[in-house]
């Protein structure tokens, strides 16, 4: 049975810096995602704070803010069979130095903090994330 679904992507400020923001989308045409919506658009810190809402009481959330609004980001919805998990697998490990072999983390991801992409981690939180981005 087909279980086609959309997932939200961002291309960090980090990776949008380095221009690898072709290399990456690449990357995901490659593995067989649709790019469906995207836009490039630099959030203010109040958007950045919103966005990652659900890291509110994390000791880095201020700093993740900060770096999240710190330069424009490309905002992709993607789609795919089994979107979400299968964006979750390309991009590798939250800490690149974690990431596997192949994954855009551990090719591109400088730190932790710095790690080039965004991906929805749940279907709940990749509806909720690309109504935040593109509502309309
Ligand atoms: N992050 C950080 N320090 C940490 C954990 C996370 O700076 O100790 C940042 C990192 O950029 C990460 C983001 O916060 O991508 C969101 O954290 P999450 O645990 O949701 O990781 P992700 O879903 O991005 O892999
Ligand atoms: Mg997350």
């Amino acid at each position: 049975m087909s279980n086609i679904q959309q997932t939200l992507s961002i291309i960090k400020p980090d990776a949008v810096e380095r221009n690898l923001d072709s290399e990456i989308k690449e990357i995901f045409i490659n593995k067989g995602f649709k790019i469906v919506k995207e836009k490039k658009i630099q959030l203010t810190k109040s958007e950045a704070e919103q966005f990652y809402k659900v890291h509110e009481t994390k000791p880095f959330y201020n700093d993740l803010c900060s770096y999240l609004s710190s330069g424009p980001i490309l905002v992709m919805i993607l789609e795919k069979e089994n979107a979400v998990l299968a964006n979750r697998e390309v991009m590798g490990a939250t800490n690149p130095k974690d990431a596997n072999e192949g994954t855009i983390r551990k090719k591109f991801g400088i730190s932790i903090d710095k790690n080039s992409v965004h991906g929805s981690d749940s279907i709940d939180n990749a509806t909720i994330e690309i109504n935040f981005f593109f509502k309309d």
